[in-house]
């Protein structure tokens, strides 16, 4: 081992870092492994105040996501929000506020995940050095809250929190609400739930935002990298009640989020961006449709699954042969098929037309 290896945390050395697909890469031209809009807006940038550090949480910037944020009768305060680094930030900022990581005498806190889902929450946890506790989604890939709740109030649990994901990143599935807010009655004062609601903007009806006020213990975590075709400025939310969001604040970075970030996402809140937001999402919702409709009819796919996101979760009778198809034809996807239960599986991101046209044709030729 070499001198500096040695030197790193224990939990560090051992650590597989996440696979982003930046990291995987590609050959190719059409980009549809990474969830990403296929568009991006314009943008008015002042840099008269660059020699300046940012807010510690940029006022504009947060009234306007409460605006935003505020549905369904439920209204926000600022001090129901955080802003950081991506959404990533935010799930690293729970489990450093919330989980106490191992220790030599004892086995710390856990986050309880529901696989397959997002590969973030176990990422964040290992590096934090707390324990991955994993209750797997049901035959249908939704969440086992009968499960969930035994695992998080059995005698021994040391769940702090549990991450759900919806849409669920690759499958997904969405929560039932009624469910859940028995979960969160049943949890109460034991774990945080989390709702990652990255991809909410294309079924907005569905958020569990206006459960926030009435339930201390439900932490929803929202980006602008999905439907706001904002990925490349790294910006994220977190909608809690005022308590959980004072002890984020306590452990965040002090200027978690740069002021060109912050002019950029605060434009894209405004009224006219929310509009761009939302006519992109009707858009990509009619794309996405095109597509689960064309795959359903093909012999090669097995089964898609629920089509609520900006991506469709496809399995194929034999994925190697679909992936190399793509390969050659320069349209890159995201190969699920080594994942537990998800043999066979690719993820399509939904593009612009003509994206989802090549996508399609080479489907077509199998
Ligand atoms: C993309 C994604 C995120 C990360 O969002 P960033 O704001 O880009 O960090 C979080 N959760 C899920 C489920 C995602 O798919």
């Amino acid at each position: 081992m070499s001198d500096i290896k040695h030197l790193a945390r224990e939990t560090v050395q051992a650590l597989t870092p996440y696979l982003s697909a930046r990291r995987i890469g590609g050959n190719g031209d059409v980009w549809l492994n990474a969830n990403e809009a296929p568009d991006c807006s314009e943008y008015q940038l002042d840099c008269s105040n660059l020699n300046r550090y940012p807010e510690f949480q940029p006022p504009a910037l947060i009234a306007a996501y409460a605006n935003y944020a505020s549905i369904n009768g439920a209204v926000f305060t600022p001090e129901q929000l955080l802003t950081t680094r991506g959404a990533d930030e935010s799930i690293e900022v729970l489990i450093r506020t919330f989980c106490e990581p191992a220790s030599a005498t004892t086995a710390g806190d856990s986050i309880l995940i529901c696989p397959p889902t997002y590969g973030m929450y176990a990422i964040s946890a290992e590096t934090c050095g707390v324990q991955v506790d994993k209750v797997e989604l049901d035959a249908q890939f939704n969440v086992d809250y009968s499960a969930v709740e035994q695992a998080v109030n059995a005698a021994d649990s040391q769940v702090k929190i549990v991450f759900l994901c919806a849409p669920n990143n690759p499958t997904g599935n969405m929560l039932d609400k009624s469910k859940l807010v028995k979960l969160l009655q049943a949890t109460k004062g034991k774990a945080l739930i989390v709702a990652d609601e990255a991809y909410i903007e294309f079924c907005p009806q569905l958020s569990q935002a206006d459960l926030i006020n009435a339930h201390e213990n439900l932490v929803i975590t929202r980006t602008l990298s999905k439907a706001f075709a904002l990925a490349s400025i790294r910006c994220g939310f977190t909608v809690a009640q005022a308590s959980v969001i004072e002890m984020m604040s306590k452990v965040i970075a002090p200027y978690p989020v740069p002021d060109p970030v912050a002019q950029i996402a605060t434009q894209a809140l405004s009224e006219q961006g929310l509009e761009i937001m939302r006519e992109r999402v009707a858009i990509l919702n009619n794309n996405r449709m095109v597509l689960a409709n064309a795959l359903q009819q093909l012999d090669c796919v097995e089964e898609i699954f629920p089509a609520t996101g900006n991506f469709v979760l496809a399995r194929f009778k034999d994925s190697k042969i679909v992936w190399q198809a793509f390969s050659e034809n320069g349209i890159i996807m995201r190969d699920f098929a080594s994942k537990e239960r998800l043999e066979n599986c690719i993820r399509i991101t939904v593009g612009n037309v003509e994206e989802m046209q090549r996508t399609l044709k080479i489907l077509n030729s199998l």
